[in-house]
């Protein structure tokens, strides 16, 4: 008997730009090998310098972005820092059925798009700076955003920031090795969350009455 909900689970990491999330949650991932998959998202933010399309994300122009959402593609989309940014429904369905941990690096509003469709199987993860210098600092290092993009991010951060409330987990990025291992543990731990179970059945199963 099949007492599990669904097989997998979904890791939702977000934060600020210059956070270390996407780092950290590419890097987890990638070392949790075959057990975890990590969602691209479609977006029509420019390419940045060294960013690949089908890699980093797949990069669209805005008609195409809002054909895709005609088509009912996405699982979620938003509009951050004034670019459009999708999560692909398939994909997603297809790693849960295989039982992996899919992460998804997306703003505070995909959150709770993905938490209301999936309110049983998400564990979500609130990335940041110990405070603002540091994130100016990595921002201004990273050398990727202009002054008026920076100032625009900023903004957001706070707006964000007031969100972390909705999080299950507050991971405060000061040391990469130390985050990344919080972050494999959480991953790892949101497997086996209660909700993912149908608890009749598996005391059913559990008594043996198959
Ligand atoms: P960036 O332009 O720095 O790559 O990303 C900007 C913001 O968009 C980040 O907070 C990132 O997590 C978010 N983002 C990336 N992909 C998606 C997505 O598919 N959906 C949503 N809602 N946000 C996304």
């Amino acid at each position: 008997m099949n007492y599990m909900k669904v097989k997998g689970s979904i890791v939702v990491v977000s934060g600020p730009s210059g956070s270390g999330k996407t780092s950290l949650a590419r890097e987890v991932c990638s070392e949790l090998g075959d057990k975890a998959y990590f969602s691209i998202s479609t977006t029509t933010r420019p390419k940045r310098e060294g960013e690949r399309d089908g890699v980093d994300y797949f990069f669209v122009s805005k008609e195409e972005f809002l054909e895709d959402v005609e088509k009912g593609y996405f699982l979620e989309w938003a509009e951050v820092h004034g670019n459009f940014y999708g999560t692909s429904k398939i994909q997603i369905n297809k790693a849960l059925e295989e039982g992996k941990i899919v992460f998804l690096d997306i703003d505070v509003q995909g959150h709770e798009a993905v938490r209301r469709a999936y309110p049983d199987v998400v564990t979500s993860v609130f990335v940041t700076t110990k405070d603002k210098k540091t994130l100016i600092e990595r921002l201004e290092k990273r050398g990727t955003e202009t002054e008026e993009s920076i100032k625009v991010r900023m903004i957001n951060a706070l707006h964000e920031m007031k969100k972390i409330p909705e999080y299950d987990y507050l991971l405060i990025n000061e040391d990469f090795n130390e985050a990344k291992k919080f972050l494999t543990s959480v991953a790892i731990a949101s497997l086996i969350k209660t909700s993912k179970y149908d608890i009749d059945k598996f005391i059913e199963y559990w008594k043996g009455n198959k």
